[in-house]
């Protein structure tokens, strides 16, 4: 390495002569002081300090060039080239406290307001689509005098089966079967754990959604997870009817799912009689038949029927003057329909490649 110094050669035999080596020392000393001086935060301190007194820094530098010096030489430098370490390293130590200080109340203490400092960008976020669909079918039944009703998500089995008319030696339980919790509690299955709640606390008539989280015992695969969202809607009256059932339902796929073609299909719930269950033209093959309707040119989007008169006694609610529809929306699949997407698990990862498309 060319330092300009004279490596090995005999330094300092001219005692008038101040050795090259410490001039170099003096020279470092003057350098270090400006440099860390200039630094403007933490790291840049630090990089500095290092790059003068760190293990190969320039003052250790010179001390593996003096090997050939006299006993007397080498000590002399040795010594000089200490003070001038203990010295940067006193600096060094203010700086850094002087910058820490700084930091504190978040803006170098000379510099309070620099206008030339480009802005920090900001980066634009948007909702997670189950958020967005699910503000827009809020927005979308308060339109219809909906309001919406809350129940926990840790039920009693009271809430969330017997008092839906599935007593604990009805077969349906099976269907639902969950995780318990050692005190008998159950994260809730279904939403519809929030009928009965409701009922007990309004009086007819009404007309409420009740949206949450549910889970259940399911193996995890691109159409089921152990835990999803449902909304549930629950509209009580005298003299409701499956038309306005149909009615009501039909128009929230066309609005959440541009829905053109529906069908109801009866089916079997224990806390609905009749139970039907609303299918939509499948949005992924246009009713030609793929492999996500099983080729049948439809998919089952809503779960519905008229209240079953046992689950209006459970909330002493006299069902010869009352009548209601609930319905059960998996509101994961409802997004999932909307934005064609074809596995579930993708708006659970929080990956934003995925997520920042909708
Ligand atoms: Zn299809």
């Amino acid at each position: 390495m060319n330092n300009g110094i004279g490596v090995g050669a005999k330094q300092g035999a001219d005692s008038n002569q101040q050795s090259p080596f410490l001039s170099k020392i003096g020279e470092i000393l003057e350098n270090a002081l400006d440099e860390l001086k200039a630094a403007r935060d933490l790291s840049g301190l630090e990089n500095r300090f290092k790059f003068f007194c760190g293990k190969k820094g320039k003052l250790t530098e010179i001390l593996h060039l003096i090997y050939s010096l006299s006993p007397e030489e080498k000590k002399n430098i040795g010594s000089k080239a200490n003070e001038v370490k203990k010295q940067i390293k006193v600096f060094y130590q203010n700086k850094k406290n002087e910058l820490l200080e700084a930091g504190k109340i978040g803006l170098p203490k000379k510099h309070k307001l620099d206008l030339t400092v480009p802005g920090a960008y900001i980066e634009k976020f948007h909702k997670h689509p189950i958020t967005a669909v699910l503000e827009e079918a809020v927005d979308f039944f308060s339109s219809m005098g909906f309001e919406i009703a809350e129940g926990p998500e840790i039920e009693t089995t009271y809430y969330n089966f017997d008092a839906l008319n599935i007593p604990s030696n009805h077969p349906a339980r099976d269907v639902w079967d969950t995780f318990y919790l050692l005190n008998g509690l159950v994260p809730r299955t279904h939403t519809s754990s929030v009928q009965v709640r409701t009922m007990e606390k309004k009086s007819p008539p009404f007309r409420v959604i009740a949206p949450g989280r549910c889970y259940r015992y399911e193996a995890v695969d691109a159409t089921h997870l152990f835990m999803f969202n449902q909304m549930e809607g629950l509209f009580v009256d005298k003299n409701v009817r499956l038309t306005d059932l149909k009615g009501i339902l039909e128009e929230t796929v066309k609005y959440l799912l541009g829905a053109k073609k529906t069908r109801f299909r009866p089916a079997f719930y224990p806390f609905v009689e009749p139970g039907l269950d609303l299918d939509i033209e499948c949005v992924f093959c246009g009713g030609r038949g793929c492999g996500i309707c099983k080729n049948t040119g439809w998919i089952e989007v809503i779960p519905c029927g008229m209240v079953h008169p046992n689950v209006f006694k459970y909330a002493k609610i006299d069902p010869n003057e009352y009548r209601g529809f609930a319905f059960g929306m998996g509101f994961d699949r409802i997004v999932m329909l909307k934005y064609n997407i074809n596995d579930l698990r993708f708006l659970y990862q929080g990956n934003l490649d995925v997520l920042s498309q909708f």
